[in-house]
């Protein structure tokens, strides 16, 4: 592949990572600085991810920092990668086909984190989304690879987990489908905590679940 090809593929993923930074707000899933957003190119091994502390509004496609999935090592860049590059590099390294990877603190999915419980499988968009419950890992500190090893340990077919006591980690094969499943997230544990004020929430069986799925990931949309 020439060099021509590569550089504009990561700038076509420079652009489509910044747009996915600057929903994290706009669709309500951070405040502040609370979130990030990244993406991968395998056939590179490069990443590009969120500056540390920067505005979402003054991110820029050229701003991303660029880093090296195998070394870990910054490229070209004098701005400090987000400080949850750890994470996003032990993810991309461990779970092949994952191209894009949110993290957020939105409120519904981390009222959930507060009480250390799962988002049930009791709508038929939780069956089509996510396959399964949303899972909670137990509360986990942030050195090293913990919280990495933990997603791995913790999760389920659905493309995003609940970090107790934390927030939302969402993955997918594009950082658009990644925003997609930490959008999802949050709208369906609202929905469950709406419903959770006026009674219990009924479960739905695995085999019912399973005919959702399968419709949603295999004969939605247009092909
Ligand atoms: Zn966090």
């Amino acid at each position: 592949m020439g060099e021509s090809t590569l550089e504009a593929r990561l700038e076509a993923l420079r652009v489509e990572v910044t747009k996915a930074n600057k929903l994290l707000p706009e669709t309500g899933l951070v405040t502040m600085h609370s979130g990030n957003a990244s993406g991968y190119d395998p056939e590179s091994g490069m990443l590009v991810i969120k500056p540390s502390g920067m505005d979402y509004d003054r991110i820029t496609p050229e701003s991303l920092v660029q880093v090296h999935v195998p070394t870990g090592e910054v490229i070209g860049s004098s701005l400090r990668p987000s400080v949850d590059l750890p994470h996003h590099l032990f993810l991309y390294r461990n779970l092949p086909g994952v191209k894009g990877i949110i993290h957020t603190h939105s409120n519904y999915a981390t009222a959930f984190a507060a009480v250390g419980r799962p988002v049930p499988l009791v709508l038929t968009a939780i069956a089509d989304e996510f396959g399964a419950e949303i899972p909670c890992a137990p509360y986990i500190d942030n050195e090293g690879e913990h919280i990495g090893e933990a997603i791995l340990k913790y999760r389920n077919r659905s493309p995003a987990i609940i970090m107790g006591n934390h927030g939302v980690f969402a993955w997918g094969d594009s950082p658009k489908s990644a925003l997609k499943a930490a959008v999802m997230t949050e709208d369906v544990a609202k929905t469950v905590w709406i419903a959770m004020q006026i009674g219990e929430p009924k479960v739905i069986p695995a085999e019912e679940a399973e005919k959702w799925y399968d419709r949603y990931h295999n004969r939605y949309g247009q092909s």
